[in-house]
């Protein structure tokens, strides 16, 4: 077996593993124990379930040759070290086993109740549950120290990411050995507390939310909305695109489940856009629609992109405007001249006042300033490489006003949406979200701020960290945002995690800056 060296003082399991249930995640899970060079007994009620498993499993070995991880022998070796077992007594000599059967307690304890008695007193027990409580299904066993989760993300064979979960019970020797298992099996392991949604269905929840309830206020298309998050603000997909991907009963089902385990709490509450989908039976991708159409003859539409403007004749800078400087500096690769003069971080375009957005309108803003002409601009993960800028207007602004705002941004290079003028706009309302949310799991002591952002990072593929993130826009900038998204909407989805506050009056980082990597910047 090529087991590499393990960084800790804990062992990670080297003898038989056992994987309960030979559906999509099972297959992957079981691939992965052979190819660390576990024997591995697989088991489910269904026989006809093991054998297309087993052909499964073979294919996803025949990649891992094609790419050179190992040779077609050491394929051979690893499915002649596959056992498939049709009843739970096959799995008595497993030192680990992991279950990925139905999404449903009561069969889920049922389980475990008899496998604790057919496996060894030392044996490890896990769940890959995406959602149910660790410390319920732990509760039917006479001893929970040795039970925990082993979340694998979809597919297992791919995604590096492993959320390790210890419920209430479970003894601290058991997560450590888990978590080397799993780094030694090539996987990135991060340890959290059992709790709604563990990390990444948790924190990922406003990526999703705040894109339903934008649409929901039409702040744009879906389109557009769409293109805001990929291409201003970084994000690999859009949320729409997304969620018709992951399917909307799936992800509707998880966004309600992690409500109603908060019991109720505004911030996750789901939404009746995504409800109205999911009763019309548009999923997504799998049923040909959800916020897109697919399959043949469907059409892309392009995003609502301003029309071409000419660039501002003045442009001044007064002072400094935090965390755009990568923006404006742009201005030196492009026939932009920006006068600076002394002040208090306020950009004019011949006349008209441009803003990043602090989550207040323009329009309110317009109206406590006493200026017509105020456009405010969306937060971007990094502002120089992002091809798009998202732009509102306070309902005073006059056309010129707009247009002078369009042409500048044009001017430097990028495309430009123009948005209805909804409280922090597009992106920056999602990863003020996102880096609350963040907060909140590390204030309840669900899971370290750099198991956070890794989960973030390594199971959804985001841009940056949140709470990198966080560190770079400010822990402060953030709280301002959201008390005022709180005031536009004062039913508590946007009160600030307490952790947040802290950290915005003592100015200190979540990431040590030594540890974040360039992707954060
Ligand atoms: P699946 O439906 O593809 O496979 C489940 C398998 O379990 C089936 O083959 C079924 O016959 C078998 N099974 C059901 N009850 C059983 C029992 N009592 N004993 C033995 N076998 C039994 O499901 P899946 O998508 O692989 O999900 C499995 C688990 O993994 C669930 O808990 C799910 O929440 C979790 N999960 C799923 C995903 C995903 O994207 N599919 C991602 C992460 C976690």
């Amino acid at each position: 077996m090529t087991t590499p060296t393990p960084n800790s003082a804990h062992l990670p399991i080297t003898s038989t593993v056992g994987v309960i249930g030979a559906g999509t995640m099972g297959q992957g899970i079981a691939a992965l124990a052979l190819r660390a060079g576990h024997p591995v007994s697989l088991h489910d009620t269904r026989s006809e379930a093991l054998e297309s498993a087993a052909q499964a499993i073979d294919v996803s070995l025949g990649r891992w040759v094609k790419r050179g991880d190992m040779s077609a022998d050491q394929q051979t070796i690893c499915m002649a070290r596959l056992a498939l077992v049709e009843t739970v007594e096959g799995l008595a000599d497993c030192s680990l086993v992991i279950e990925a059967i139905i999404e449903d307690l009561a069969i889920k304890k049922t389980l475990f109740s008899a496998l604790e008695n057919i496996v060894s007193e030392d044996a490890l027990l896990t769940s890959n549950t995406s959602s149910i409580s660790i410390t319920a299904i732990g509760a039917c066993l006479r001893r929970p120290q040795r039970f925990l989760g082993m979340h694998f993300f979809n597919p297992a064979t791919v995604l590096p990411l492993v959320e390790v979960i210890s419920g209430e019970a479970t003894s601290p020797e058991a997560a450590e050995t888990v978590t080397e298992t799993a780094r030694v099996w090539g996987k990135h392991p991060v340890q959290c507390r059992s709790s709604p949604g563990f990390i990444v269905n948790r924190v990922a929840r406003p990526f999703y939310g705040e894109a339903l309830l934008a649409l929901q206020e039409q702040a744009c298309d879906a389109v557009t909305l769409d293109a805001a998050l990929r291409d201003a603000g970084g994000f690999k997909m859009g949320p729409l695109e997304l969620m018709d991907l992951i399917g909307h009963d799936t992800n509707f089902a998880v966004t309600r489940t992690v409500f109603n385990s908060f019991f109720q709490d505004p911030r996750y509450k789901p939404s009746l856009i995504q409800q109205a989908l999911v009763d019309a039976g548009w999923l997504g991708r799998k049923t040909g629609r959800g916020f897109f159409h697919y399959g043949e003859g469907a059409t892309v539409a392009t995003p609502d992109y301003a029309a071409p403007h000419p660039a501002p004749a003045t442009i001044i800078l007064q002072g400094e405007i935090p965390g755009t400087a990568s923006l404006l500096g742009l201005a030196g690769d492009h026939p932009v001249h920006i006068r600076r003069e002394p002040g208090i971080g306020q950009l004019y375009l011949d006349g008209t006042l441009v803003q990043p957005s602090t989550g207040i309108t323009a329009t309110t803003l317009s109206a406590q300033c006493g200026v017509s002409d105020i456009v405010l601009f969306d937060a971007s993960v990094n502002y120089a490489k992002a091809t798009l800028i998202v732009l509102t207007k306070a309902d005073q602004c006059s056309a010129q006003g707009l247009a002078n705002a369009i042409g500048f941004f044009q001017a430097l290079g990028k495309n430009v949406v123009v948005i209805d003028d909804v409280p922090g706009m597009l992106v920056t309302r999602t990863l003020c979200m996102l880096a609350n949310e963040a907060a909140e799991a590390v204030c309840h002591g669900i899971a370290s701020a750099a198991d956070v952002d890794d989960a973030m990072l390594k199971g959804v593929n985001y841009p940056t960290g949140p709470l990198a993130w966080a560190d770079g826009y400010g822990n402060g900038h953030i709280v301002t945002v959201l008390d005022n998204l709180a005031k536009a909407y004062p039913d508590g989805r946007y009160r600030a995690s307490a952790l947040l506050r802290r950290k915005a009056i003592t100015r200190t980082r979540w990431i040590p800056t030594e540890q974040q990597s360039g992707a954060n910047l």
